[in-house]
């Protein structure tokens, strides 16, 4: 019996973890680089690395395909949807569903940490606490005070300015996905107002070169099995526990939240707007997710979740590209939930309640934070170091979370991915544009 692919990568990823954790448990501490450790360290930690370097070229190779398709699929699909009126139309439903999800994600989410409270000291004991505080002191240097620095730099209105680049092989060379996006839509718009005659040599060399990207991303997925396993073995292998179990009651009220996004939210807009069995939707799109939860880059699972939502989902490749690159840069309701959570449950461990009112501007600025945070590993923190200065609680927080957001990172990173697929059906359902599957 032929294995579907998603199952041959589930059990790359099964396999990726049980290999992790035995490294995990055998060498007591793995560096990146081969130490003076003893033969059985060193040859863990050479497994370790060179499973590091694979999942990298899975992942590389992804990367590799993102920026291209984004530009040339949204040219395809700005250019084929012929008037503007029908592309401020699908702009307009695109931005009701990616704002509404938020919003509700956001809510959600704060509903939750003011519910269970995981900041409170029944939660943390004393020990637990004095061992948090203390990993926020020693911070420096570390990975917490880069972030915050980074954050010192980011001002959200520059973010706004950012949106137009200023060089296309910048934005191209850096993969700003915005300003892509923003790119592609100006270079369709003007090619959809030239005649025909003109405009259709550039759509078709641009369709082929599309399809050409598409068959790449094909090709690729067939690795995806190793790519999984290796990039998931070095992340279990690493994983630190204590911090895991310390935090434990924040960490399940963001995986409660994320569940309800993707449990309950997700499966009532495809069904709502598309009429989409909730069983076709999740079989469809589970390639992406699990390429989601291995890489935790939403951005470098771009290119999968545009051949899952096109070829699994029945969406039209036009749809697919706008709504998808469009996502994978402003849709992002896992990271927005955990930015929202995170915010309060500082405000609970540092005993500085937020009010009702500081609450309410959370959920904007949560929002807005998530739209400006990058589809990449721990994308999201910088932008809540900025979240968290809104309403006034300690930065240096963030520490203590950074130490649980590898596994929240990846999970998140499902909810953002599945978002834009959802997103993407909704949309074709509204248009009656979704084909069988
Ligand atoms: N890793 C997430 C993503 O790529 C962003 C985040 O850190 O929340 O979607």
């Amino acid at each position: 019996m032929k294995l579907a692919l998603h199952w041959k990568i589930l059990i790359g990823l099964a396999l990726g973890v049980g290999v992790g954790l035995a490294l995990n448990a055998f060498g007591a501490d793995i560096k990146s680089t081969a130490g003076e450790g003893t033969f059985a360290q060193n040859t863990l930690a050479f497994i370790t690395n060179l499973n590091r370097v694979i999942g990298d070229l899975f992942k590389r190779s992804l990367q590799f395909i993102a920026a291209p398709i984004i530009l040339m699929a949204m040219c395809l699909a700005i250019g084929s949807l012929g008037d503007l009126r029908q592309l401020g139309r699908l702009g307009a439903k695109t931005m009701f569903i990616f704002y509404s999800t938020a919003f509700i994600a956001v809510g959600m989410g704060l509903a939750l940490v003011n519910l269970v409270r995981p900041g409170d000291p029944r939660f943390i004991g004393e020990e637990a606490r004095a061992k948090l505080i203390e990993s926020t002191t020693t911070a420096a240097g570390s990975a917490s005070a880069r972030v915050i620095d980074l954050s010192k730099s980011t001002n959200p209105w520059d973010l706004l300015r950012d949106v137009m680049p200023t060089n296309p092989f910048d934005a191209l060379a850096r993969g700003d996905m915005l300003q892509i996006v923003v790119m592609a839509i100006l270079i369709g718009i003007a090619l959809s107002l030239l005649p025909r005659a003109t405009s259709d040599p550039v759509f078709k060399v641009l369709e082929g070169l599309n399809e050409a990207f598409i068959l790449i991303v094909r090709g690729i997925m067939r690795l995806a099995p190793i790519g999984v396993f290796c990039l998931i073995t070095p992340i279990v292998a690493t994983l630190g526990v204590d911090a895991l179990i310390a935090l434990g009651a924040y960490c399940l009220t963001v995986l409660a939240g994320l569940g309800l996004i993707l449990f309950v939210m997700y499966p009532a807009v495809v069904v709502i707007f598309a009429r989409m069995p909730v069983r076709t939707f999740f079989r469809g799109i589970s390639q992406a997710q699990l390429v989601a939860f291995s890489s935790s880059s939403s951005a470098a699972t771009l290119p999968v979740t545009i051949q899952n939502v096109r070829d699994n989902l029945g969406v039209p490749p036009e749809i697919t590209s706008f709504v998808c690159a469009m996502g994978a840069k402003m849709n992002m309701d896992g990271t927005a939930l955990m930015q929202a959570v995170a915010a309060v449950f500082l405000s609970q461990f540092y005993a500085q309640e937020l009010s009702l009112a500081q609450q309410l501007s959370l959920v904007l600025t949560a929002v807005v934070a998530a739209i400006g945070s990058p589809g990449i590993p721990s994308g999201g923190m910088v932008m809540l170091v900025i979240v968290l200065r809104s309403v006034g609680v300690p930065a240096e927080g963030i520490a203590m979370i950074l130490a649980v957001d590898r596994v929240l990172d990846m999970c998140r990173t499902v909810i953002n991915v599945t978002g834009d697929a959802a997103a993407a059906v909704a949309v074709a359902g509204w248009e009656g544009r979704l084909a069988k599957v």
